[in-house]
């Protein structure tokens, strides 16, 4: 026994027309199509922008600039020939890169009080620890932006 896509009424196997409706069970298939699943899409990870030959080329390329900070950037700055993986991990350490200065110029001026540059410290520890991270997924192949960094919205 199978039910008719259309009418839901029931139908003897073997039958290709639902005596109901007189729908063609035989041309429309067993069960209806369901929408397509859509998986959670975070929108900070850019993995499927890059393609697989990209990523392999040029992985070290992408690591360095978290590793060395400046000095890895300008490394990969150089070897960038128009790679778009690499573009992106650029701006990504970058945008650490510009967090960390202003960091340390908010050092300098709230040192006149005790907390101000406690504050900064910690988020200067932070800040290293989200690199490391940053790190690990580039070695996972993963090609996301840093945690809380992108929340502040510059430098997409
Ligand atoms: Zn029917």
């Amino acid at each position: 026994m199978r039910i008719c896509p259309n009418c839901g009424n029931n139908v003897d196997d073997g039958v290709a027309f639902c005596k109901n409706c007189g729908c063609n069970i035989m041309n429309m298939g067993a069960a209806p199509q369901q929408p397509m699943y859509q998986p959670y899409q975070d929108p900070y990870d850019h993995t499927n922008e890059f393609s697989a030959q990209d990523v392999s080329d040029n992985k070290i390329f992408a690591m360095l600039p978290y590793l060395l900070g400046t000095i890895g950037i300008i490394i990969s700055l150089l070897a960038i020939n128009k790679s778009e993986y690499i573009a992106f991990h650029i701006r990504q350490s970058l945008k650490m890169t510009i967090v960390s200065i202003l960091l340390s110029i908010l050092t300098v001026v709230s040192a006149i009080t005790i907390i101000g540059p406690l504050v900064c410290l910690i988020c200067t520890a932070i800040l290293s620890v989200i690199r490391i991270i940053c790190f690990f997924r580039v070695c996972a192949g993963k090609s996301m932006e840093p945690p809380i960094v992108c929340k502040l919205g510059f430098l997409r």
